[in-house]
């Protein structure tokens, strides 16, 4: 089994683009970076406030919440100060608060840009869900709107941060099976509550392609190291009433440089979760592969691909503390949000003309 330090040490050097640090467990600060979580729901509540207490460089220091009994637990069970509860009508106030140093948004998707902007006229780094936001030029002004501020911005990718996923990228890259020749991947899930932000398209800005199909490109993008050159798309619906705003099931291609061609299904009516990489003498991939924990890997030559679970959560929140405090780029950054945004429209853009090839700028 591949330990945590092994990982550490080949990760570092395999995702595409970005010169990384050492290990983003680095030496430990005096002083954690103190994070405000805007938007207290499920993910905030069960993955990241506990992931934020595993972290080295991190500490939870604030939130921004529009519901008071929320504030109350929060501020008991966290022992958050009540200088640094927010609601989301004042959040800029927290200018002021030397005790936060970034703000995680964590609110439905078309809230993100609306946050992110207060964050940063606030004078704070901007840590962001996924997806980056609903439009490319949301994403242009979210990132316009850090960089104005002298502030960091960053995407809640994790998977760049789960060891296994890592694990694939270096074979793709080291071609130990050959050369890439296409990838097949699959995310969905059944979606239950249909009154759920997640199936109205003001807070979503789409279906499962939005939320979990987006996984599956960056799967493509960091297995590739390259940028898609163009996209086609369907949608299908076999339930009207419940998927009246948003997409239920998209199945979609994207061609990359070197006639690679990644496959991909996402569907708020179907499990999936796993991708596969061909390449000339073989083949690797995870299933599962996007959840929380419990990734299993597989190649086709049958050797060994455990590694020690971690919490990506609070390895991407101490990675990107670890930037803010060396100036190091971040493999998460704003701009590779947009860049996968780019990639959604045109996809969304495909589907809306049956299945029409468009280029991807
Ligand atoms: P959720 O519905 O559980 O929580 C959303 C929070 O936003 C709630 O606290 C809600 O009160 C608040 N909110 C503020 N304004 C709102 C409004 N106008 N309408 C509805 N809610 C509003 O959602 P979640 O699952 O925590 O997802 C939040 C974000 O995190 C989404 O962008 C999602 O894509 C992302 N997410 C990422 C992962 C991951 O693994 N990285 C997993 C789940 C969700």
């Amino acid at each position: 089994m591949t330990t945590r330090r092994d990982f550490l040490r080949s990760a570092a050097a395999v995702v595409a683009g970005a010169p990384l640090l050492d290990s983003p467990f680095g030496p430990p600060r005096n002083k954690p970076l103190g994070w405000a979580l805007v938007g207290l729901g499920s993910l905030s509540t069960n993955q990241l406030a506990p992931a934020l207490q595993k972290t080295t460089n991190c500490r939870l220091a604030g939130i921004v919440t529009g519901t008071p009994a929320k504030a109350e637990r929060w501020k008991t069970r966290y022992g958050i100060p009540d200088r640094s509860i927010y609601n989301y009508e004042n959040m800029e106030s927290m200018a002021d608060n030397p005790d936060i140093d970034v703000v995680y948004v964590v609110t439905p998707n078309a809230l993100h840009a609306e946050h992110t902007i207060k964050a940063a006229r606030a004078g704070k780094h901007v840590f962001c869900e996924k997806p980056m936001e609903i439009s490319v030029e949301r994403c242009e002004a979210m990132i316009a709107a850090c960089k104005k501020a002298g502030r960091r911005l960053a995407i809640g990718y994790r998977c760049q941060y789960e060891p296994l996923h890592l694990e694939c990228v270096r074979l793709a890259k080291e071609k130990e099976f050959g050369a890439l020749t296409r990838i097949e991947a699959s995310f969905g899930f059944t979606i239950g509550n249909p009154t759920q932000w997640r199936l109205n398209r003001a807070l979503a800005g789409g279906g499962p392609l939005m939320d979990v199909g987006v996984y599956t490109v960056q799967t493509a993008r960091m297995l590739t190291g390259q940028e898609p050159l163009r996209a086609t798309a369907r949608t299908s619906l076999t339930n009207p009433t419940k998927f009246k705003e948003v997409e239920e099931t998209m199945e979609f291609e994207l061609h990359f440089p070197g006639d690679v061609v990644m496959r991909s299904t996402t569907s708020y009516n179907a499990n999936s979760n796993r991708f596969t990489a061909f390449a000339q003498r073989g083949s690797f991939g995870m299933e599962p592969a996007y959840n929380y924990a419990g990734h299993r890997g597989s190649r086709s030559d049958g050797k060994d691909m455990r590694f020690e679970p971690v919490d990506a959560f609070a390895l991407e929140m101490d990675d990107f503390a670890q930037c803010i405090t060396t100036g190091a780029r971040s493999r998460v950054s704003g701009e590779e949000g947009l860049k996968d945004m780019k990639i959604l429209s045109a996809l969304y853009e495909s589907a809306r003309t049956s299945g029409a090839a468009v280029r991807i700028s």
